[in-house]
């Protein structure tokens, strides 16, 4: 037998208990002719006293750092208690030993505060996983794993795996493909997400259905994106919009619970799209903190309206203001000490080419109700006062206006007022708020192809009273600028977002059942009869055949360990993660292959 205990087990009660462990070596420190050496194991770490006679052995074996060893010997109290360690009690006085397996000096110290770089510790991922941080993290993966199974089974979803090797039908990310050995020329496709099979599957007759399954989307890396990644996906039947946010309202909630130990006992907030863009500039905003948006002017429509004109900053003869189509301020609370220094600092950093404004103007609220701005020439103190009234500033705000195209600005502010809260300490990693975020529009625009693109996917069905405005419009988009006052910018969704402190965690939506709605959709996307039945004939044909109706999400599963294990990485919570690159650098992945493989594949490279 190799250990009767492992390194994380035994305490104070099994005081001269005899014991094997077996581990490897964290620390080795010697005193005089003595030496402890510290045994590691995925349960924890023991410490080990080898007396005169074995620790000469040791040093002939020139024991060091990673070595695997087993040792026999019998608990007993240590002199100098750890109280940092479960075991600190305890020590294992060492009465003969093996040395398992040698290791070469590890390239980083293998501990939580280990001195490797990111790139040496993804090339040396295997040792990395041996730190008790990277551990935590897969350990909290699991529970979260494990917890989302547990309610989906309670609950009667039945979990059915569906094929990787797949048609290409690019939508959305590009595809990661796969050449045919046996089909030359011929290629598959690996899923970016099930989709399709579980609306499938939905048509068979399994109502409910869950998968945590793998998803490959040929995306840009940005931050903190992975090419493979995992979902937890799911899909029933016979459901309206309210039946899928309360199962899952539930599925969440069960998973705090199980995993953080949290009872989420108020309901999840729910937010339109447009009230999220209107008063966030975001989709996804983080509700931590409040610091709503004020629209001074605006030309996103709320409920096909412009809903904010600028009476209160146009006219004044400042032209950056009044030439711009949309100006947007947020009260930063207390904020009022900033310094030139700090203000310039943040003025800068709305400059940055990621958030691209060309300036920043603020205003302070003093405490006598006065006010200081950098835009005093053209505003008199009324004038200032009634625009802090409108931006809900309290004295000694500071206030933050931003001036520029709609959606550039509204993206930055909705940027600077999470750059603020960070600053503000308000967005604290051990509070969790959710937010459902409803109606979303069923088109986007494509500026690059001047077309419609579905914003969800295009199996997302329109609201049934938008349906009509969908089938008698003409989709063609004539002046590209003036999209947004298209019939169809303003057709909204049963589509559904779940938000976690400013994160997407889930998304859904109820599809198209129906194989006449589902080729107008293909359609208003701009794609031909034709393309439509060669990319989803299967699917369009399976709605002939008794399709019911149905509604899915699915969360992010990568993401949501992350945010629970209150790390900004998604990759510390995957075993084997890929860089920024997409490359796997412990594997050198991807790499060429032998000319005879590409022969078998009938492929000709032309890469220079
Ligand atoms: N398949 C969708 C996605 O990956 C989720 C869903 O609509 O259920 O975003």
């Amino acid at each position: 037998m190799y250990r009767t205990h492992t390194c994380g087990e035994l305490r104070a009660k099994d005081i001269n208990l005899a014991a094997t462990l077996a581990g490897w070596a964290q620390t080795i420190r010697k005193f005089g002719s003595i030496t402890f050496v510290d045994l590691r194991d995925r349960y924890g770490i023991t410490q080990l006293l080898f007396g005169e006679e074995l620790s000469a052995q040791l040093n002939e074996n020139a024991l060091g750092r990673e070595f695997v060893l087993q040792v026999n010997g019998i608990v007993q109290a240590r002199s100098s208690k750890n109280m940092g360690l479960p075991t600190g009690d305890i020590e294992i006085k060492v009465k003969s030993f093996s040395i398992l397996n040698k290791s070469m000096t590890p390239p980083f110290t293998i501990q939580d505060d280990t001195d490797g770089g990111d790139d040496l510790r993804m090339k040396f991922r295997y040792l990395d996983l041996r730190r008790n941080e990277v551990k935590k993290s897969l350990e909290l993966r699991y529970a979260v794993s494990r917890a989302a199974r547990n309610y989906l089974h309670e609950n009667n979803f039945m979990e059915i795996e569906t094929p990787f090797l797949i048609k290409s039908t690019p939508e959305g990310a590009r595809d990661f493909v796969v050449p045919s050995r046996m089909n030359a020329g011929q290629f598959y496709a690996l899923p970016q997400s099930p989709q399709t099979f579980k609306q499938l599957l939905m048509v068979s007759g399994y109502d409910r259905y869950y998968q945590i399954v793998r998803c490959f989307r040929d995306e840009d890396l940005r931050a903190d994106r992975q090419p493979e990644f995992t979902q937890i996906d799911c899909e029933m039947s016979f459901v309206e919009q309210e039946d899928i946010l309360n199962m899952f309202e539930g599925m969440i909630k069960y998973i705090f619970k199980q995993v953080k130990g949290i009872d989420y006992a108020e309901k999840i907030h729910r937010m339109t799209w447009e009230d999220a863009m209107w008063d966030y500039g975001n989709d996804k905003p983080d509700i931590r903190f409040d610091m709503k948006i004020a629209n001074l002017k605006s030309a996103f429509k709320r409920n096909g309206k412009i809903a904010a004109t600028g009476e209160l900053i146009n006219g004044a003869g400042f032209g950056i203001f009044d030439n711009a189509e949309t100006v947007v301020a947020i009260a930063v609370p207390g904020c009022i000490d900033y310094t030139r220094k700090q203000i310039d600092e943040i003025t800068d950093w709305v400059k940055r080419p990621q958030i691209g404004m060309q300036g920043l103007v603020n205003i302070k609220c003093n405490d006598d109700g006065t006010f200081k701005s950098s835009v005093d020439k053209f505003y008199n103190d009324e004038k200032l006062k009634a625009i802090a009234a409108f931006a809900n500033a309290k004295p000694s705000d500071l206030i933050f206006i931003l001036a520029g195209t709609e959606e550039k600005t509204r993206k930055a502010i909705s940027e600077l007022r999470l750059e603020m809260g960070r600053r503000l300490g308000c967005r604290k990693k051990e509070e969790f708020k959710l937010l459902w975020v409803l109606d979303f529009p069923l088109f986007e625009y494509s500026e690059e192809d001047n077309r419609w693109v579905a914003r969800h996917h295009p199996f997302t069905a329109p609201k049934p009273d938008h349906i009509g405005t969908m089938i008698s419009n003409d989709p063609v988009i004539t002046k590209a600028a003036e999209y947004l006052k298209h019939p169809y910018a303003s057709i909204k969704a049963n589509a559904y977002d779940m938000v976690l402190n400013g994160n997407e965690i889930g998304g859904g939506s109820i599809r198209i059942f129906q194989r006449d709605l589902q080729e107008k959709m293909f359609a208003a996307l701009g794609m031909g009869r034709e393309e439509s039945l060669h990319k989803f004939g299967f699917l369009l044909g399976a709605f002939e055949y008794g399709a019911p109706p149905h509604g899915g999400i699915a969360f992010g599963f990568d993401r949501l360990c992350s945010i629970l294990g209150g790390s900004e990485s998604i990759r510390d919570f995957i075993a084997f993660p890929k860089n920024n690159s997409g490359r796997d650098v412990m594997l050198d992945a991807p790499s060429a292959i032998d000319e005879k493989q590409l022969k078998e594949l009938s492929i000709q490279l032309n890469v220079k």
